[in-house]
This record gives C-alpha cells, sequence and structure tokens, in this order.
C-alpha cells in the first residue's frame, strides 16, 4: 500500500455521472478520469458526485434516478454518505463514499419542496447555478457579457431553508454579485468546492483575494480545480496539458498565503475538465503529496488538504 493512503482525499467536485455511460465505474478505464480502481489508487475516500445539469426538474429526478442507481450498484463498491460518521464507515468498509451534489438549483421550485426531499434522498451540497442565471441566482457565463444581478428574494430563501436542512452552500460558477449576497446571507461556512484564486489565472470562475479572505472568514474552504483553463492563461500555442504539478502548487501558496492552510481543499473537476498529463486521472494524487512534500508542506497541512478542512466544513454545515 502506498505511503500516501495517508493522506485519504475529499474530492469537493466530480463530473463522473455525466461521464460513465460509455464505461462501468467498477472497472479501469482508459477513459475519463474516476472509476473505482483508479479512485483506490489515489487513495480517494470520497467524493461530491455532482448531478448536472439541474436546470429543470426533470433534470433533478433523471439525474437522482441515474445518481441512485450509480451509487447502490453492489459492484461499485461505493457508500452514500449522510453524515459526518459514514467517512469513517467508508474507510473501515474498504468503499468509496459518495456525496449527493446539486450543481445548480434551477430546478428546485420556488417553494423549495425539491429541495426538502431530496436532503431526505440524501443531498448534502448545493451550488445555486450553472453558467446560466435562475431564479436563485446568476452565474459566471462562458462569453464576454455577464450579468450584473446577485441573489435573488428566493435565492436568498434557499440558501437559509438549505442551511437549515444541514446542507452546505457551494459558490463555485456564482458571479461576483452572487457571491458577495450569498456572503451577506449566510449562516454557516460555505465551500467554494472547485474554483482557483483569480490573482493567479484570470478567469471569471476564480476567486478574488477578496473573496478567498471572505470564505476564510466564515471558515469555508476552496477546493483547487484542476481543470488547465482554471489553473494558468494559457499561451494559445502552449500545449494545456503541459502544465505542471508547479502550477497547481502556485495556487495553493497564493491561497494559503492570503488566508491560511485552513482554507485549501480540492475540488478536481474531473470527468467535468480538460486536465493537464501530470494529475491526469483520479490515481495521481499521491504525485502531488510527495511534490508538496518535497516543497515546503508538511504531512499536517496536506491531511488538512486532502480532507480535514472539508471534514470540517460538513461537520458545522451538516445536522450529523
Ligand atoms: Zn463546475
Amino acid at each position: 500500500m502506498s505511503k500516501f493512503l495517508e493522506f485519504p482525499v475529499i474530492d469537493g467536485h466530480i463530473d463522473t455521472l455525466m461521464s460513465i455511460d460509455k464505461r462501468n465505474f467498477h472497472e479501469r478505464s482508459d477513459l475519463g478520469h474516476c472509476d473505482l480502481p483508479r479512485m483506490r489508487e489515489g487513495g480517494v475516500n470520497s467524493a461530491l458526485f455532482a448531478i448536472y445539469p439541474a436546470r429543470t426538474r426533470k433534470n433533478i429526478i433523471q439525474g437522482l434516478d441515474k445518481w441512485l442507481k450509480l451509487v447502490y450498484h453492489s459492484q461499485n463498491e461505493l457508500y452514500h454518505i449522510k453524515s459526518i460518521q459514514d467517512f469513517k464507515t467508508v474507510r473501515s468498509k474498504d468503499k468509496i463514499g459518495a456525496i449527493l451534489h446539486f450543481e445548480g438549483a434551477g430546478g428546485i421550485d420556488k417553494d423549495l419542496q425539491l429541495l426538502r426531499i431530496s436532503y431526505h434522498i440524501g443531498l448534502r451540497t448545493i451550488g445555486l447555478c450553472h453558467a446560466n442565471k435562475n431564479k436563485f441566482a446568476s452565474g459566471v457565463l462562458f462569453q464576454d457579457r455577464q450579468y450584473e444581478t446577485g441573489l435573488s428574494e428566493l435565492g436568498r430563501n434557499l440558501v437559509l431553508e438549505a442551511q437549515r436542512l444541514g446542507i452546505t452552500i457551494d459558490a463555485s460558477h456564482l458571479n461576483d454579485p452572487s457571491f458577495w449576497d450569498l456572503m451577506e446571507v449566510t449562516t454557516r461556512p460555505i465551500i467554494a468546492s472547485h474554483s482557483n484564486s483569480r490573482k493567479i489565472a484570470n478567469h471569471l470562475r476564480n476567486l478574488t483575494d477578496d473573496q478567498l479572505k471572505a470564505i476564510q472568514e466564515v471558515h469555508g474552504t476552496v477546493g483547487i480545480n484542476f481543470g488547465s483553463m482554471f489553473l494558468k492563461n494559457v499561451n494559445p500555442k502552449q500545449q494545456e496539458n503541459d502544465l505542471t504539478l508547479n502550477d497547481i502548487k502556485t495556487h495553493i501558496d497564493h491561497i494559503v498565503n492570503v488566508t491560511d492552510i485552513n482554507t485549501v481543499a480540492i475540488g478536481t473537476d474531473y470527468d467535468g475538465a480538460k486536465v493537464p498529463n501530470c494529475m491526469k486521472d483520479a490515481s495521481y494524487f499521491p504525485k502531488l503529496w510527495q511534490f508538496l512534500l518535497e516543497n515546503g508542506y508538511s504531512k499536517g497541512d496536506l491531511a488538512k488538504i486532502s480532507h480535514n478542512n472539508l471534514l470540517r466544513v460538513f461537520n458545522d454545515t451538516w445536522k450529523s
């Protein structure tokens, strides 16, 4: 067993549900980034398996059906995490934990009935929107023109109701006005599950230094996204997949400098983004830990980045 399995990873964002149709999760594949063998090899304890899209009620119902089929298929060795104690159960049963996440809330009705029902099915984290605007919030669009609107009254209600139930709010994909409205209304720590530093890579999906500090103030976390476009302002002549572990470390360094080590987590965006060869799938985590250990990070730091910081937020936001 690799010594790096002492840093079990809680991955704050994977899109595996969306990319699994052409392969079996329990079998090692060359396609995509996550499957059971590769996650085991990388020492992944658990991940937020996103339902995307979640723009309509139909999206959510179909996504839930697909999610439950994947997670409850006995060969997949997954375990549906609903409580903090479940992270330990996953280890003792030698399974991979799956946390139910909605990447966008557009399909939830304004009375929030589907939110409450989904909580009982096991929803534990939610983002308010994706690259769009819905009745709750406005997100960063993948184009030049952006919305100037933030959270609506319905969006503020959703945040409060989700936090009352014990669901963690995810700020990734929010545009700046929505982010700041969220920080005004939140009563709990929040996560930006898969967003990097905008100072290092100038993309609106990444966070400004002020946003990083605001997340630190509420004891939240920022998950390092391995998507090349969020790591570096890539020169069109340069191969995106040539980015190095140092390009990932640069974001970690910056977030630690602006905030502290308690704010950094992991949110790979595996199976949803183009990633560099140095972290080409979930089996590569030990290479990152080795690199960070050799370059100034302690084992205690890595335990925080790999899982303890996210665990702390879940402990502070979930009911049990
Ligand atoms: Zn995303």
